[in-house]
């Protein structure tokens, strides 16, 4: 290795599900020179802007530096200790269903692996769950109905190797940039890859788009089930297939011609030209190779589950999964959601993709952790857990590396709740957030470039994000906060770890429990067990499943076998009809609200709002509204407007644009109510739950908007 090259540190991005490798290297300011790891099947050394800024957030202000009781500084011995006395005697109480954590795909594997191992193996709650639900949980649950496990079929290569790609519910070029950029490649290089996009809005992502359709919010699932009937009517399903390895084909096609059978209610439903849809239909029928790309349009929704279901049916009834360039892909929206979905972060799974209700699971992880306290059944999912707050079931609540004040719907409920719980323990990097206010424990954690472990990305490849640069005060890892309060709480044996990497390798072997040979869960990393220290610390991408190290295939594709993980191996077809949003459009309220990223900023704006540059391209909020709607309501741009639902009122600025709908409107999700724009999206947003996932419904909000 020569010197230069030896000054550059491997690591992994910090923002998007893609899991791009980073190289990262000290520079004369404190600060870090960034550099596309040339390496990392992820990127091959591209980064979009955020990637490419990340050297800029590395500045110490505004981090939280020595552990805080009740606002004032503290240390660690006096900070762990409350928190875990307060802990032990709520349970001793109340019982542990009475205590939460709310954690975050922002924690790496390891502090996730943590976290559940306490509430689940050792307090004995299934209350932990994480912002991970906001997100992807629509997609788990998908893939759990359809698969029988939570498995992503596809590899990033698919991208190159597809022959028509399907973007919907997803503005690809601003929330997963290196994705775009690798399919603008491809379609470069083959002008004849035809790309659908499907969003009621015109999105950057149409840039590269063969065909756009601009269908009405909340109407995917008949697009989807008009689809499975168009490929049943042109004898286009692979008849084979279907039979040797689905069940559930025959009522799901019934309920999708049902949902089709009168044409013109059908056609207004989707509320596009019958043409474009031919075009569709007809390219996706033809086509053998078709990925279709899917994200929070599609999961942030009262009905995801039966969005993303409506989706894989159509790769199920077509035999189109397993192979190159085909199959649904769903891509994840932070770093680790994934991660956090394999070690158990969301309340209602286990470790390793072990379920509760799984009598031998539950034996399985109850010998390995040497535990009699593990969670007999699931705890509370986000929404539900902070209401469980607010009606004071629970008690105790230590949120971890995230933010649900702003993140959550119905913000000032969930205000409210914080404010009378008996106990608020927040661990962050940063000092003041719209959460931490109402801490009365705060924990200083360790951030990007301090901390050390894995994350997993949206193609199942496991990276290491590693430590280049000192922390600041007295911040720590999470997973040595975590271990710190158990030991304290008496499970100092089950949580005696000197480093990040002995947590992995626990991790590592769980998945072993039962699936040595890996017919039991596609979870399956046992070729990473006993690495050791030196090992781990220079552990190379690794896409799961692991049955052996060293023997890495570098782009792998889950059942191509075409052997599932539901009990008679074969895949399920979900029978599914299209249903209204839970809340809609009135004479009060007519316009149906939706949000989403803008390019150079990610989440709540904690770290990419410290870089001027990116702060530079969009420095404040703003709604869109089309033109027509504009005139209508006598408002132009730039105008200040208050935009109010039946949950609450923001006030922010007019942007008048034609990319959007008359009768929609768009808000950027990164704004807080902390902030000078009064712009909280989520102080607008009800708390409509997918009865399947418990996800939130945050892309259909009916409002109203008035002049300032
Ligand atoms: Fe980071 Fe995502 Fe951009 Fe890659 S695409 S550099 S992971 S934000």
């Amino acid at each position: 290795m020569t010197a230069e090259k030896s000054l550059w540190t491997k690591t992994t991005c910090a923002y998007c599900g893609v899991g791009c490798g980073v190289e990262a290297k000290p520079n004369k300011l404190g600060l870090l020179d960034i550099r596309g790891d040339q390496d990392h099947p992820a990127n091959y050394g591209r980064l979009c802007s955020k990637g490419l800024a990340l050297g800029e957030t590395v500045v110490h202000d505004g981090r939280l530096l020595t552990p805080e009781i009740n606002g004032a500084p503290s240390n660690w011995e006096d900070a762990l200790t409350l928190v875990a006395d307060k802990f032990s005697d709520t349970i001793k109480q109340y019982g542990p269903d009475s205590v939460a954590f709310y954690v975050s795909g922002q924690l790496l594997t390891e502090d996730y692996y943590a976290a559940n191992k306490l509430m689940k193996g050792f307090i004995g709650s299934g209350n932990i769950d994480t912002n991970s639900r906001l997100c992807m949980s629509s997609s788990v649950a998908g893939h759990k109905r359809a698969f029988g496990s939570d498995t992503v079929p596809i590899c990033y290569q698919d991208l190159e190797k597809t022959d028509m790609v399907v973007i919907t519910g997803s503005n690809l070029a601003w929330c997963h940039p290196v994705l775009f950029q690798r399919l603008k490649a491809a379609k470069a290089l083959r002008p004849e890859l035809f790309i659908v996009v499907i969003d009621p809005r015109k999105t950057a992502t149409c840039e590269i788009a063969d065909c756009h359709l601009a269908i009405q919010p909340g109407s995917d699932v008949a697009l989807f089930n008009g689809l499975l009937a168009y490929l049943a009517e042109n004898k286009t399903i692979d008849r084979d297939y279907i039979d040797q390895y689905t069940q559930g084909f025959e009522a799901s096609l019934a309920s999708a011609i049902d949902e089709c059978q009168d044409r013109q209610a059908f056609l207004k439903r989707l509320g596009i030209e019958e043409s474009q849809l031919e075009l569709f239909y007809k390219h996706f029928s033809q086509t053998e190779k078709v990925l279709t790309i899917y994200s929070q349009g599609v999961n942030q929704s009262s009905q995801g589950t039966d969005k993303v279901n409506s989706i894989l049916n159509c790769f199920l009834a077509t035999g189109r999964i397993g192979k190159e360039g085909t199959g649904p892909f769903s891509v994840t929206g932070q770093p680790n959601a994934m991660g956090g979905r394999e070690v158990g972060g969301l309340a209602n799974t286990l470790a390793a993709h072990m379920e509760f209700g799984n009598a031998q699971d539950h034996q399985r992880i109850s010998e390995f952790w040497q535990t009699e306290q593990l969670a007999s059944k699931p705890g509370l999912k986000a929404v539900e857990l902070f209401d469980a707050i607010d009606d004071g079931t629970i008690k105790a609540v230590w949120i971890m590396a995230t933010n649900p004040v702003v993140s959550l719907p119905d913000s000032d409920k969930i205000k409210a709740a914080l404010k009378k719980c008996p106990l608020v323990v927040v661990s962050d990097c940063i000092k003041e957030t719209a959460t931490s206010t109402f801490a009365d424990v705060l924990l200083p954690a360790q951030g990007w470039s301090e901390k050390s472990g894995t994350i997993t990305n949206s193609e199942r490849r496991i990276s290491r994000q590693r430590r280049i640069l000192p922390t600041p005060g007295l911040g720590k890892p999470d997973w040595w906060i975590i271990s710190e309060v158990a030991k304290k709480m008496g499970f100092a044996k089950a949580f005696d770890y000197d480093h990040e990497g002995q947590v992995f390798d626990e991790y590592v072997k769980m998945t072993a429990l039962g699936n040595r040979d890996g017919k039991l869960r596609a979870l399956n990393l046992i070729g990473l067990a006993n690495l050791g220290t030196d090992a781990y610390n220079h552990l190379t991408p690794q896409q799961w499943p692991v049955p052996e190290y060293q023997k890495e295939v570098v782009n792998q594709r889950m059942f191509a076998d075409n052997i599932f993980f539901t009990e008679n191996k074969k895949a399920r077809l979900i029978p599914i009809s299209q249903k209204q949003p839970l809340s809609r459009c009135t004479a009060d309220y007519p316009f149906v609200l939706n949000n989403g990223r803008i390019r150079d900023q990610w989440h709540t704006m904690s770290r990419t709002g410290l870089s001027s540059r990116l702060s530079a391209y969009q420095p404040e909020p703003f709604v869109s509204i089309n033109p027509i709607d504009a005139v209508k309501q006598q408002l132009e741009q730039g105008q200040l407007v208050t935009i109010s639902s039946a949950s609450g009122s923001v006030l922010v600025r007019l942007a008048v644009s034609d990319d959007i709908e008359p009768g929609q409107l768009f808000m950027p999700i990164h704004w807080s109510q902390t902030t000078a724009s009064k712009a909280a999206i989520c102080a607008l947003i009800k708390a409509n739950v997918d009865p399947n996932s418990g996800q939130p419904e945050f892309k259909f909000t009916p409002v109203k908007l008035v002049k300032w």
